[in-house]
């Protein structure tokens, strides 16, 4: 796999802000930053291969910056971090120094220690939110929003269905559907520390968590039932009105939306589970196996089988600045309130570069590599 095709794997926490303790005030008055250390890949191959550590000279700084700068290689590795402003252009006109920002598109490579950007390729982000929670904001938290609203419109009480739900994006599906009302059910792969991921999962607000096996079992249908119990039972006390009950569960038998991750059987397995009319959005695939569409599904369930890339959403709502900073501000208000958690995070020194990439490569590590510069 290439580095940068496995863009949220390996996170990058941005610039010198991340220097321990050190306060804006430092960058203001400090020497004026020249250099930058940088991880580099020259050719694409196994990242722990191919990513090297590299000092090199910082561009010189522009009144105005206006185009993006296509990286030739060797390139820096790394689409996502946090950064903090230390010097800007006469011209500038939408960060100042101090502000934190974070990557528009994908490519910026922000596995480095400072770099000189256009303004038009950064995002202001809140600093009263943690460096963890900004580091990460951009990609998975983005993609899980845009999931859960641009699909289906989803009411609360209603079901989702996910297969990795473990990772980076699936964490925020859980918390995101869970601040709307919105029940999850949540495929993870099976593992030595199962129950304990699943009640890590559950802790933020997963419905439940169940192994990809249980999705071919017989079961799963008593899962469901469950889960409308668990509605009925709620909405039954609330309106004590149990026709209301049952009008609910005919209109909600099963998940409107499944968010694929996965592809392969995983897809397959989402996919019968969904109610008539339903969707499926696939995002990532991580098997490395193509989706299989039930001739069924499509006859009898008239299900829509659609994709999502957040980067596409980004360029296609370049010039609907407000439509981003919407969906940002609404995921700040879910961070502050305590409803959307970083993902597990391991942090890392620059220098262990090796084992951070390594890592990012494990299967069932449940945690982001995070680069501390
Ligand atoms: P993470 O690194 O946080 O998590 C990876 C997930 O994939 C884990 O749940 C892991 O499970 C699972 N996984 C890995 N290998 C397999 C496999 N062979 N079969 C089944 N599951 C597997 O990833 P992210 O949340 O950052 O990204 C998840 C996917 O989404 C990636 O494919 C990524 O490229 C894509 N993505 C797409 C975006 C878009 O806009 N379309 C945006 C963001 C991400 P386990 O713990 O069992 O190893």
């Amino acid at each position: 796999a290439l580095v940068t095709t496995s863009p949220s794997r390996f996170l990058s926490s941005g610039t010198t802000v991340l220097q321990g303790n050190v306060s804006r005030s430092y960058f203001s008055t400090g020497p004026p930053v020249t250099e930058s250390t940088d991880l580099v890949y020259s050719s694409h191959g196994d990242p722990s291969q191919v990513v090297q550590l590299e000092t090199r000279k910082l561009p010189e700084l522009k009144a105005k910056r206006t185009y993006a700068i296509l990286p030739d290689p060797p390139a820096v590795g790394g689409n996502e971090g946090v950064g903090q402003v230390l010097e800007v252009g006469s011209q500038v006109q939408t960060v100042k120094v101090g502000d934190w920002v974070i990557p528009r598109d994908a490519g910026l490579g922000t596995w480095r220690t400072a770099a000189v950007f256009s303004e038009d390729d950064l995002v202001t982000v809140p600093s009263d939110i943690s460096i963890l929670s900004a580091a990460t904001l951009g990609v998975n938290p983005c993609t899980a929003f845009r999931m859960l609203s641009d699909f289906e419109s989803l009411m609360p009480g209603d079901t989702v269905i996910q297969n990795a739900a473990n990772s980076g994006v699936g964490q925020a599906v859980i918390q995101i559907a869970a601040a709307k009302g919105v029940h999850t059910i949540n495929v993870v792969r099976d593992r030595p520390d199962l129950q304990q991921l699943t009640d890590r999962l559950r802790a933020m607000g997963a419905t439940y968590v169940i192994k990809e096996e249980m999705l071919r079992k017989p079961e799963i249908k008593d899962i469901f039932k469950a889960v409308h119990k668990k509605k009925t039972k709620r909405k039954a006390t609330a309106n004590n009105n149990l026709n209301n009950t049952v009008y609910l569960i005919q209109v909600y038998p099963k998940p409107k939306l499944a968010l694929n991750g996965v592809g392969g059987k995983s897809a397959t397995e989402l996919l019968r589970h969904l109610q008539t009319g339903g969707t499926m959005v696939t995002y990532g695939g991580m098997a490395k196996q193509p989706v299989t569409v039930p001739v069924s599904a499509l006859i009898f369930k008239d299900v829509k089988v659609r994709g999502f890339w957040v980067t596409q959403w980004k360029r296609d709502n370049k010039q609907n600045e407000e439509a981003l900073h919407f969906m940002l501000k609404e995921l700040c208000t879910l961070i502050r309130a305590g409803k959307l958690s970083t993902p597990s995070c391991t942090e890392v020194g620059m220098k262990d570069f090796h084992k951070a990439l390594d890592n990012a490569m494990k299967p069932y590590i449940s945690s982001k590599q995070i680069l501390v510069m």
